[in-house]
């Protein structure tokens, strides 16, 4: 039988009349055409009220994310397009006078932001967890995508923004009638963002709200010179320093000088990477910043214990540029890993161990797009790696001196590149009291407030992200913060310094060496038993 379904239908009208049947026809016909026209009515309804879209969309929203074509969303932002194509600064004599950079305007967003800007559902699972949103900032990453649909979809919020820039006294104010940012964008919600990726982690349908508020900020940067006027000095100190700090590339073996063995220098002590298992890369942090600066140290201490072969680049070691590109200065940043991306290939450097989670992300994740490709490891993980190998060995502290820990997830660490467990694992293998969780963590972790070059800017709106994170902290009972990244260490002990009691911050490497050499003292013979 070759119509199974529909010949029963036939059958049934076997007796029927030709003129009844061109009847039936007729009226079958009409009943579909009124309910496709019905549908498209519905559809286009949707389209002017952009009320149903996501409907239609949030599926196709899913398989457009950018983690199909291989980067996804969280990790590396997202390449700048100058007039449809990569932006890369080694190009830059060849862009034409009117090139223009990020996006100022609503037609110069690509397909997939406006296919983000339609597909969300407002379910506020975004801004839940935003650490700007919950400490009092004008920006909530859902009325930030609602603003920019209902834009697009030619309603007009700048009477709000307006009421609200003059309420506020806003930055960038002047910008008012001219781009997205002052007519639809508050420019104090575009600047509050730390870039933790928490509501692109938590969006139902993949929004990717950072890469839009990177674009934005790349226009106000690159194009109408209207941000935050902290960030002159740090353009300023990357671009003639290499660091954010301003300090002379002559300090940048600083950390080094209390060890009691030599680090090698490539260029210096050694002419390749080669020689060497790794090359620990220092960071601006860890090299200027005191507190960092402990942690590089422990942190060579530990590999140089464990028999690592490795080097550093000393002077030869520039910003990695994650401030620069998260402020929205893609040529700053691009100069930047142009120059580190050289200094590799010099070297032949392959194999990385980082201290800071923004360096492993910008190196491993972001050099990339650039053209340099590296094996690129957090000492978290490299600590744990040797720990398992029996090439460190961890005691635990006396029962007396045990105190409960707490651990801070780096954003750039966590939700960026998904390493939740390393750092916990060399905790737990301390022994020290349990390991207490703040009430947000892991996946779920709040922001220190350093993200998203917000380490460099006043916090001058809402309360501080810094000291919500520590409140949290506190909550736990724990004694000492434990945390991976410099950043964080910064931020967190500035909220600690703020008020009467709170934990002690410190870097898990900290805690590592002191089980460590807690090892090689009980393996030294007593004075007694020498004698
Ligand atoms: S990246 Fe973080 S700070 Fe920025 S909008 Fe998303 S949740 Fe808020
Ligand atoms: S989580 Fe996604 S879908 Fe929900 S409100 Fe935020 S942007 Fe819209």
């Amino acid at each position: 039988m070759h119509y199974p379904l529909t010949s029963w239908v036939g059958g049934a009208l076997a007796g029927w009349s030709p003129e009844t049947l061109a009847g039936v026809i007729t009226v079958t016909a009409a009943v579909k055409i009124l309910v496709s026209m019905l549908w498209l009515g519905v559809i286009g309804y949707s389209v002017t009220m952009s009320v149903a879209w996501h409907r239609f969309l949030g599926v196709l929203n899913v398989y457009a994310r950018r983690e199909l074509d291989g980067s996804a969303a969280l990790g590396a932002a997202a390449p700048m397009l100058v007039a449809g194509k990569l932006f890369d600064i080694r190009d830059i004599d060849d862009l034409d006078e009117d090139a223009t950079f990020g996006v100022g305007k609503i037609e110069e967003f690509g397909w997939k932001s406006l296919l983000d800007f339609a597909s969300c559902t407002e379910c506020g699972r975004c801004q839940d967890l935003c650490p700007a949103w919950n400490t009092g900032k004008p920006l909530s990453p859902k009325l930030f995508t609602l603003a920019l649909r209902d834009h697009a979809a030619g309603r007009d919020h700048s009477a709000d923004v307006a009421s609200a820039l003059s309420s506020s006294g806003a930055a960038g104010s002047d910008s008012a009638s001219e781009g997205l940012v002052g007519l639809v964008i508050n420019p104090d919600t575009l600047w509050s963002c730390t870039t933790c990726g928490a509501c692109v982690d938590q969006c139902p349908v993949d929004i990717e709200h950072v890469d839009h508020i990177l674009d934005l900020r790349r226009h106000e940067v690159m194009v109408a010179s209207d941000f935050p006027e902290e960030f002159n000095s740090l353009f300023a100190n990357l671009e003639t320093k290499g660091n954010p700090w301003g300090l002379p590339a002559r300090d940048r073996m600083d950390w080094a000088k209390g060890l009691d063995f030599s680090v090698p220098v490539l260029g210096k002590d050694l002419a390749s990477a080669e020689e060497v298992d790794t090359l620990l890369w220092v960071g601006c942090a860890g090299a200027f910043d005191e507190k960092a600066k402990r942690t590089t140290a422990a942190v060579a201490e530990l590999l140089h214990l464990a028999g690592v072969k490795f080097a550093v680049l000393g002077q030869a070691e520039t910003c990695c540029g994650d401030a620069a590109r998260r402020a929205g200065n893609e040529a700053t940043y691009q100069g930047l890993a142009v120059e580190n991306i050289e200094t590799f290939a010099e070297y032949g450097v392959k194999q990385i161990v980082a201290t800071c989670a923004h360096c492993l992300n910008a190196l491993s994740r972001e050099y990339s797009q650039l053209g340099g490709a590296y094996r690129v490891e957090h000492h978290t993980q490299v600590l744990n790696r040797l720990i398992r190998a029996g090439q460190l060995n961890l005691v635990e502290p006396p029962e007396q001196e045990k105190v409960q820990i707490t651990y801070h997830d780096p954003c750039y660490l966590g939700r960026h590149n998904q390493e939740f467990d390393a750092p916990r694992e060399l905790l737990a293998g301390l022994g020290e009291a349990d390991l207490v969780e703040m009430e947000h963590h892991a996946a779920t972790s709040l922001c220190c407030g350093g993200g998203g070059a917000r380490m460099w800017t006043e916090e001058k709106l809402g309360t501080r992200i810094n000291s919500a994170r520590m409140d949290e902290a506190v909550a736990t009972g724990a004694a000492t913060v434990a945390t991976a990244c410099p950043y964080c260490a910064i931020m967190l002990s500035d909220a600690g310094a703020a008020r009467d009691e709170a934990p002690q911050v410190t870097d898990v490497a900290h805690l590592v060496l002191a089980g460590v050499k807690r090892g090689l003292d009980s393996a030294q013979p007593r004075k007694d038993e020498q004698a």
